[in-house]
């Protein structure tokens, strides 16, 4: 079924990466004045500051903090490696938790030359090792798969199936799926999927963009919403049948966008978002 339109912005989250020219304040004030209820916040964006002093900044600034963006990368060529991007996980959980956000983003890794096979066995591994770290915490871990184009380095987890098996393999409640329509959109088995991640309670998150053609850049060349290819409103549908109430975030890489005065953008998202989202 594909979704009725948006009427407001009560489920509208912008990632801190999306408006990238701004800092964490200046997004938080601006968000906050747009009416934009929601934030995902990116670790870089933590450089330098208190996670708890953010926290309370963006909830007085009326935001709700959606996720922390990014945990993952596990995969490494030895033992020390993937030792130590457990070790920097368990860190990410302490900084989300302090944060105040109960949902990591894991973009889960891969190393170039290394058969994938080998790093989705250490993405299973190292997602296992943080469990216990990340209950303690209360902290909710999303599996985000990423477009096929990224498997050399960033993610060896490319559909939402192989997602979906990961968090049956690991049967945490803990552990679930995030759908991003730019990474998913051309999976002819994305509506089938993203019911059975419903249907098993796993469907934590979902990111909104759009696919330019041509994309001129592999990472940030990200479209708004409604100026590319991607059946954007009926993924949506899909993704509220399968159960899911919470924000749609936008997700947008851009060097053409973060070029502009991202007020400007700002309200580009929004009205996008009503258009078309
Ligand atoms: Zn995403």
């Amino acid at each position: 079924m594909t979704a009725s339109a948006l009427r407001d912005f009560s489920r509208l989250c912008l990632h801190t990466m999306t408006t990238k020219p701004w800092s964490i304040e200046t997004a938080i004030a601006r968000y906050a004045a747009a009416g934009v209820k929601g934030i995902t916040v990116w670790r870089q964006w933590l450089d330098g500051k208190d996670p708890k002093g953010v926290g309370q900044m963006a909830r007085d600034a009326g935001l709700e903090i959606v996720s922390y963006c990014r945990g993952g990368f596990f995969p490494a060529r030895d033992r020390q490696g993937q030792q130590a991007a457990i070790d920097d996980n368990r860190m990410i959980i302490d900084e989300a938790e302090a944060l105040g956000t109960q949902l990591i983003v894991l973009v889960c890794g891969a190393v170039p030359g290394q058969p994938l096979s080998d790093s989705r066995g250490q993405i299973r591994d190292g997602i296992g090792a943080v469990l216990d770290h990340a209950r303690s915490a209360g902290i909710r871990l999303g599996i985000e798969p990423l477009h096929p184009m990224y498997a050399d380095e960033r993610s060896a987890i490319n559909t939402i199936r192989q997602a979906n098996d990961l968090s049956d393999f690991l049967q945490d409640p803990l552990v679930g799926v995030v759908v991003d329509v730019y990474h998913l959109w051309w999976d002819p088995d994305l509506q089938k999927e993203i019911r059975r991640a419903g249907q098993a309670g796993r469907l934590f998150a979902f990111h909104i963009c759009d696919w330019l053609t041509p994309t001129e850049d592999l990472l940030n060349d990200r479209g708004l919403m409604g100026d590319g290819c991607i059946n954007l409103r009926e993924i949506r549908g899909w993704v509220e049948d399968a159960g899911f109430k919470g924000f749609n975030e936008v997700e947008i890489f851009s060097n053409r966008w973060w070029q502009q005065d991202q007020d400007v953008f700002l309200e580009a998202i929004k009205k996008a978002y009503l258009a078309v989202s």
